[in-house]
């Protein structure tokens, strides 16, 4: 992301949302984002995707500058956003829409991906008769069916419990050394940011900007603790 500036229109006046972000990610590499609600955190994981056109400033992969779908990503919301009226398997199946998957394979990589979040034999059941983790879970699920090269999570365990936040924490550390995607993790939670990442971004608002990088960069995620802690909230 280079020079990335973007600015909303408000009531005819414009609103500068984010200015001047330059950050650059390494293949498998695990980045927290963190930041006071409204720093514009989404806008940035919006832009990245593609759901805004309208910025100033590169965002490019490899080099090459983002367009349609070059970017193959998984992204994971706050709220689930699961189809009710589809079973855990039907919507973890609507992560592969544009895949070129023989519908047997098709299958077997969804079946596959609802292991690998922990919820084999749900496979049948509906939103409904899930827990608000196991929805995120299948969520997850959804994001990586299609074996993105990023994987964007919006605080994606904002809304659960702290003792299911924290088994999902391990897991998608788990899935992130086991399958080795990019992934980018925009959190309100120091703590959870310090654990995953790699490096954690600090940004501040109006507009938003970074206000500082911290590396994390110890090897074990329970080793990672008041150093860089300090850091980010100093
Ligand atoms: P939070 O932590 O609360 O989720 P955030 O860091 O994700 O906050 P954004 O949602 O990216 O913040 O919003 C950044 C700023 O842009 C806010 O001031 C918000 O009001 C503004 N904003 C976001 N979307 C729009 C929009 N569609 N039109 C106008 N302003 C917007
Ligand atoms: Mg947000």
């Amino acid at each position: 992301i280079r020079g990335l500036n973007k600015q909303y229109e408000v009531k005819g006046e414009a609103l500068p949302v984010l200015q001047d972000i330059n950050l650059t990610i390494e293949p498998c590499e695990f980045v927290s984002i963190v930041g006071s609600s409204g720093c514009g955190k989404s806008t940035l994981l919006r832009l990245v995707i593609g759901l805004e056109g309208d910025y100033q400033g590169e965002i490019l992969l490899n080099g090459q500058r983002i367009v349609g779908t070059s970017l193959n990503r998984g992204i994971v919301f706050q709220e689930h956003r699961l189809f009710p009226w589809l079973t855990v398997e039907k919507n973890v199946a609507l992560g592969l829409l544009n895949s070129s998957l023989t519908e047997g394979q098709q299958r077997a990589t969804v079946r596959e991906h609802i292991a690998l979040v922990g919820l084999q034999g749900f496979e049948a059941a509906y939103p409904h008769q899930l827990s608000g983790g196991m929805s995120q879970r299948v969520a997850i699920a959804r994001a990586l069916v299609n074996r993105p090269d990023i994987l964007l999570l919006d605080e994606p365990f904002g809304a659960l419990d702290a003792m299911t936040r924290a088994h999902l924490q391990q897991e998608l550390h788990r899935i992130w050394q086991q399958e080795g995607i990019t992934m980018i993790l925009v959190t309100h939670d120091v703590e959870e940011a310090v654990y995953l990442g790699d490096r954690v971004v600090v940004m501040e608002p109006r507009p938003g900007r970074i206000r500082r990088t911290v590396p994390v960069g110890l090897p074990h995620p329970r080793e990672r603790t008041s150093h860089a802690f300090t850091a980010i909230k100093d």
